[in-house]
């Protein structure tokens, strides 16, 4: 939920609040107890996501070479990333049917030679998460894999849409103001309206329940309502994927569950869950330099929050 470390990292978001506890805590307890315990992470400690970033500069406005251009990749250095392009648009026109055919050609497909790369690890290191390949993985996120989304999401004869980059918000009872999140909003118009489609990054478009309900009940930043009640999908990054919200369980029950959680998350344990069954997620987290330190092992500190009182 890198939307969530976000908000986190860059956002005023009052420390404790029990909407950001549920979430942290449905992510990784151990989360939410170092955020709770009082923690201060910054924009430097977000990991790298393509997906945010192409997303965040769609939304601007630009487009993708001036983009790279910006980046400081220069017309030489982006001539593979435009032949990467063009095969993809080849694979993707000889397998109509695959979603992300071109994922399955990835090692032959992505090329640049060492020469090119030569005097601008910089660039890559500042824009690109430190790897050359993700320059080529963020023209095949703009290109295909954001317009896989909207197609998705706006239907297939209605592939116009404009992208925004809002803060919306959340109003849960017994809380007093409102906390933001932020979020990326297609919209598609028709017939003189407007439908907001909310789209949260997620691996295998899958719903964190929570996260998706409180977007549906959320106003827009600034405004008293939406236009018309806005939809939520969940945007697989990787393959193009999405899903439309629906509730496991009735709504009312839900955020019922939600703010019962945000209660009990507040009081621990904060056992550091994702460490032992979901590896992949510290990969992602903010927190993972207090659970692992420099190395690759488990703290004693993070194990420890497991049972405070037993060590
Ligand atoms: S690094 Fe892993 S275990 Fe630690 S808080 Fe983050 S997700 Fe949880």
């Amino acid at each position: 939920m890198y939307d969530l470390f976000f908000a986190l990292c860059t956002m005023d978001i009052p420390r404790g609040h029990p909407a950001y506890m549920a979430m942290l805590y449905s992510y990784c307890p151990a989360a939410a107890g170092w955020w709770a315990g009082g923690l201060v992470v910054s924009a430097e400690n977000l990991p790298y996501n393509a997906a945010w970033q192409v997303l965040s500069d769609y939304a601007s406005g630009a487009d993708l070479s001036t983009q790279l251009e910006r980046y400081g990749l220069s017309a030489k250095a982006i001539a593979p990333i435009k032949t990467y392009i063009d095969t993809i648009a080849d694979i993707r026109s000889r397998e109509p049917y695959e979603r992300a055919p071109e994922l399955q050609h990835h090692a032959n497909i992505v090329k640049m030679e060492a020469g090119l790369r030569f005097g601008i690890q910089n660039v890559f290191r500042e824009h690109f998460g430190g790897d050359w390949r993700n320059a080529f993985e963020y023209a095949r996120l703009w290109i295909y894999v954001l317009m896989d989304w909207g197609r998705d999401m706006c239907g297939k004869g209605k592939k116009e849409f404009t992208l925004e980059r809002k803060d919306i918000l959340f109003q849960l009872k017994g809380t007093r103001i409102p906390v933001p999140f932020p979020v990326f909003v297609w919209n598609t118009h028709s017939a003189g309206s407007n439908q907001p489609n909310i789209g949260l990054l997620a691996e295998g478009a899958i719903h964190n329940q929570f996260r998706s309900m409180l977007a549906l009940m959320s106003a827009p930043e600034g405004d008293h309502t939406w236009e018309s009640e806005p939809r939520v999908f969940a945007l697989d990054p990787i393959t193009g994927a999405s899903r439309q919200f629906e509730p496991v369980v009735e709504s009312g029950l839900l955020l019922q569950d939600f703010l019962e959680l945000g209660r009990a998350a507040g009081e621990g344990p904060f056992p550091p869950i994702a460490a032992y069954t979901d590896p992949a997620r510290c990969a992602a987290c903010v927190f993972k330099f207090q659970c692992y330190g420099p190395g690759r092992a488990l703290s004693g500190q993070a194990r420890g929050m497991i049972a405070p009182k037993r060590r």
